[in-house]
């Protein structure tokens, strides 16, 4: 592993980051190895957002810091957050990937922004003058926060609707505080506010105020409200308590955290249970780390789909990215992982028989049918894991429905118009995916709204 991490006896006791910040001499090695590379196909193949890694590296590697961050920021409106919880889809398609390790630009990423901040480079940069446009933003994750500040740096006005207490999307709520500092998101909002974005929290557009409204108020309406509608594990005994959603769960930490709610709610502790999470994902990873913190006597992680291989399978060859097996920091901290098996029921414990005590699982056999991946249950394979807290970390269908766009989101372009003056951005149409595709999405959606002003402009003047 690249990075280096804060001890695990230590860590678990708190919520603070878990990674460090890269030393300077590893940090130096890995820049020039990243010029040791002839053609690069990590800003366009593996970054969305088509950070020029190479040439920001370059101007690192020559102690240029702050011509790097002009680089990095040419393509990237907040490189503080994908430094932080990107995968790094650019160091799949790393060229030094291909017979070895690949450079960890994320971790560049991470001192060129750190830096940045720290000399004052990053800064409120408000629009010389304002547009005749005034803009709508609903939803304030990474999507909804790039358009708003694209389209607030080229002039426009905008008012960005926010149903939660506090800005972020699941960059507050879901991710937990060990990856990500709440403080690296308030940074940004500030900077935002003083640009002259314009926030107003605990407003759901469309319930608080009319869909009608906004329409008649703006010239145009980003869209940007995430794919929220969960998955389920529909099985007998669902309707126990002690079953929660895995991000009903990891937001109730994080607001405790941050002081929003008084404490963590009884039900939402994983304190002395024993805790079954569904769901072999990052979002599982999460709960696996959040449980292990909140003092749980096991923690154990199934996943329905076959452990992955160690390295590249044949079908997926560099620069694609690596579909193999990873380990979280989370997973360190200790929790049994199970590949290839499913939940068929959840059983009521002994001592509350309202409560989970244990869920049936049996192993799974995958078949291709089709082309298409089949699974079916193993005979006679069921077995039961003991446990008092269940979080299903299965993933989301896609968007809510929405007054805004009774229509639906979802399929829609991401980061496009969807209709007369009204545009979306992010998970909403694209449905769950990464913070670096929503904040590309986001800028893709600016532009898209300023190119239709700017036509609509010259319409006017023409005619
Ligand atoms: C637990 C968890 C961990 C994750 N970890 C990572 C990670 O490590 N790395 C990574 O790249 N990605 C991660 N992701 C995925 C990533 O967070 C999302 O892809 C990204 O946040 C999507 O951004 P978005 O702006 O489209 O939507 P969201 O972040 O979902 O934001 C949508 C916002 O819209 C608001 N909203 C919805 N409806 C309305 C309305 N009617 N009016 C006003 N506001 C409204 C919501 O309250 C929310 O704030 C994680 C996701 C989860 C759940």
């Amino acid at each position: 592993m690249m990075s280096e991490y804060r001890p695990i006896a230590d860590r678990i006791k708190d919520y603070r980051p878990v990674e460090l910040r890269p030393a300077e001499a590893f940090l130096a090695r890995e820049l020039e190895r990243c010029q040791d590379c002839g053609i690069p196909f990590c800003h366009a193949v593996g970054c969305p957002l088509h950070n020029v890694i190479p040439e920001i590296n370059a101007e690192a590697l020559r102690g240029r810091w702050e011509s790097a961050l002009y680089r990095l920021l040419e393509t990237s409106p907040f490189p503080e957050f994908t430094a932080r919880v990107c995968p790094g889809l650019c160091e799949g398609s790393c060229v030094q990937g291909l017979n070895g390790t690949p450079v960890p630009a994320r971790l560049a990423e991470y001192e060129v922004t750190e830096r940045g901040f720290e000399r004052g480079w990053i800064r409120p940069l408000p629009p010389l003058r304002r547009l005749d446009l005034r803009v709508a933003v609903v939803g304030s994750g990474p999507a909804g926060l790039a358009a708003a500040s694209r389209l607030n740096r080229a002039g426009a006005t905008v008012t960005v609707y926010e149903r939660d207490r506090r800005c972020g999307g699941f960059l507050r709520y879901g991710i937990p505080d060990f990856k990500l500092d709440k403080a690296v998101i308030d940074r940004r909002l500030d900077i935002l506010e003083a640009e002259g974005v314009v926030f107003c929290r605990d407003v759901e557009a469309g319930v608080k105020i009319p869909g009608r409204l906004l329409e008649d108020h703006f010239d145009a309406l980003v869209v940007a409200t995430g794919a929220r509608l969960k998955n389920d594990v529909r099985k007998p005994g669902r309707g126990l308590a002690g079953i929660l959603f895995a991000t009903d769960y990891l937001s109730a930490q994080n607001r405790a955290n941050s002081g929003e709610i008084s404490g963590l709610p009884g039900g939402y502790s994983a304190a002395g249970r024993k805790v079954l999470v569904i769901g072999g994902g990052d979002t599982g990873s999460d709960c696996v780390g959040t449980a292990v913190r909140q003092g749980a006597a096991e923690v154990t992680q199934v996943e329905i789909r076959p452990e992955p291989p160690a390295s590249r399978a044949a079908g997926n060859p560099w620069p694609q990215w690596p579909k193999i097996m990873t380990t979280s920091t989370s997973h360190e901290e200790g929790c049994r992982r199970l590949w290839g098996v499913e939940p068929a029921e959840f059983t009521p414990g002994a001592a509350d028989g309202s409560r989970v005590g244990g869920v049936v699982l049996h192993e799974v056999v995958w078949r291709t049918e089709g082309g298409a991946w089949l699974s079916s249950p193993r005979p006679a394979s069921e077995f039961v894991i003991e446990a008092d807290l269940v979080l299903l970390a299965v993933g989301f269908a896609g968007p809510e429905e929405t007054p805004l766009r009774p229509e639906g989101l979802e399929g829609a372009p991401a980061g496009g118009r969807l209709g007369s003056r009204i545009y979306a951005a992010g998970d909403a149409t694209r449905g769950p995916s990464l913070v670096v595709k929503a904040m590309s999405d986001g800028l893709a959606c600016a532009e898209r709204v300023l190119a239709d002003f700017a036509h609509a402009r010259l319409a006017r003047k023409s005619a």
